[in-house]
């Protein structure tokens, strides 16, 4: 494979963009090489500026459970840009888009529309915040939640993959109210309860990790959390960003049997446009201004385009029959695959998945449940991993320390494909060891 036309570009982006991308993730520093410039998709395939054909896992860093360009995706957005591309003023669309998550997602009452996860989760902290009038807030170690201030310390994601775990630009004013807790840890959290109980407006994690590679929580864990949030009067809040709709129709909290206070939402509920969203019990939602006090605005918030695209995807989603047993089964084909070759091959590594959810970790141990876990992981040998499944078509996301993405248009050859191109980057890897 060649990469002229890509490292060209990436030259050329790096004189007019901040390290030549406008997301961390996307720079492959990480993997230490050059990224890939994409010039088109569609379904599970993605094609760089220089012909090269991939299979994805990534989809878009999670939203495209459909596949690339779905023609039904693509129609809406057509249909809808023809009236105009945005308003400033409601539509009936928007009410339509509210009543389907709620159907979906039961512990959503009242739903706001933003922009993007990170809007959701700095506007969900607020609401917290200002519900309870409290101070403090909770978050993981390696739990992700876009690039707010608060949540910008020991963050997982691109934060983690570039090492730069508190950014500079955060105040310690901001930083000294985020307290940091333990991924399957709940001793860590009821300390913190024990110590700050009166002063915690709420919790905020991943009820599935996906930022720092797939991490499930044992059930007394999640429980637990649930049951300590509600002794003391705090809010859970769950960052169903990446799980929402990915996961099961009511994403995780549907999964784990556990209601959360507010959720937020993002990824799958845009179809591929720019989308976030906050939603929870009608009492704390009707805080958010106009309704109540707690300001929150946007001059795009549910645009047309967006809600066109993210509609028409939950409506598949909703529709579908066995939509999500027919994802999981791929996962579960291409995963048990991945076994296979790392048992035969007696290579160190594990894998997590859950649903559509899956990460290969490169480690010694046997098994990878907390943060302290991931972080042991061989980063560089998984950097030969991702060059060799780059070079033999399949693009994976280009650090340890993230998921990946099965979507619906992923076909058995595909599968197979990905199997027989892991296993021989596997025994190549061995060799070396
Ligand atoms: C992607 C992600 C975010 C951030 O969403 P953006 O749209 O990138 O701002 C927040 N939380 C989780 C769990 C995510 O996976």
């Amino acid at each position: 494979m060649e990469f002229i036309n890509s490292i060209k570009a990436f030259e050329q982006a790096k004189k007019s963009i901040p390290g030549g991308v406008n997301s961390p993730v996307r720079s492959f520093n990480s993997v230490g090489s050059n990224p890939v410039f994409i010039k088109k998709a569609f379904g599970s395939h993605i094609e760089d500026i220089d012909g090269n054909d991939y299979i994805d896992y990534v989809g878009s860093w999670g939203p495209m459970i459909l596949g690339h360009a779905h023609p039904d995706v693509i129609k809406a957005v057509q249909d809808t840009a023809i009236n105009g591309t945005s308003y400033g003023a409601p539509t009936e669309i928007e009410t339509e888009m509210a009543e389907l998550i709620k159907s979906m997602m039961p512990s959503v009452e009242v739903v706001r529309m933003v922009n993007s996860g990170t809007e959701a989760t700095m506007s969900a902290l607020r609401l917290a915040r200002g519900y309870t009038g409290r101070r403090f807030i909770i978050k993981f170690e390696g739990c992700y939640h876009g690039h707010g201030d608060s949540f910008l310390i020991n963050a997982g994601s691109g934060a983690l993959t570039m090492g730069v775990p508190n950014s500079p630009g955060v105040t310690e004013g901001t930083a000294n109210d985020t307290l940091l807790a333990k991924f399957n840890d709940l001793e860590s959290v009821k300390s913190l309860f024990k110590k700050y109980g009166d002063q915690i407006a709420g919790l905020i994690i991943e009820p599935v990790t996906g930022n720092m590679g797939v991490v499930v929580p044992t059930r007394d864990f999640i429980q637990g959390v649930r049951d300590v949030c509600t002794q003391y009067g705090a809010l859970l809040i769950f960052d169903e960003v990446m799980t929402g709709f990915r996961l099961a129709k009511g994403g995780a909290q549907e999964i784990l049997g556990i209601t959360p206070d507010i959720t937020t939402m993002g990824k799958i509920i845009g179809g591929g446009l720019p989308v976030g969203a906050y939603g929870g019990k009608r009492e704390i939602m009707e805080k958010v201004a106009p309704a109540g006090p707690v300001y929150q605005a946007g001059t795009l918030s549910g645009n047309p385009l967006a809600m066109a695209a993210g509609l028409t995807t939950l409506k598949l989603l909703n529709d579908t029959p066995d939509f999500y047993n027919i994802l999981e089964a791929k996962a579960e084909k291409l995963v048990s695959g991945l076994q296979k070759a790392i048992d035969e091959l007696e290579f160190p590594a594990v894998i997590n998945r859950i649903g559509s959810m899956f990460t290969l970790f490169f480690t010694d141990d046997d098994k990878v449940e907390s943060f302290e876990d991931v972080k042991r992981c061989n980063t560089e040998l998984f950097a030969k991993f991702f060059d060799k499944s780059l070079q033999a078509g399949i693009y994976l996301a280009p650090s340890q320390f993230e998921a990946g993405f099965m979507s619906i248009a992923h076909t058995e050859a595909d599968i197979d494909k990905t199997i027989e191109a892991s296993r021989k980057a596997i025994e190549e890897l061995k060799a070396e060891l």
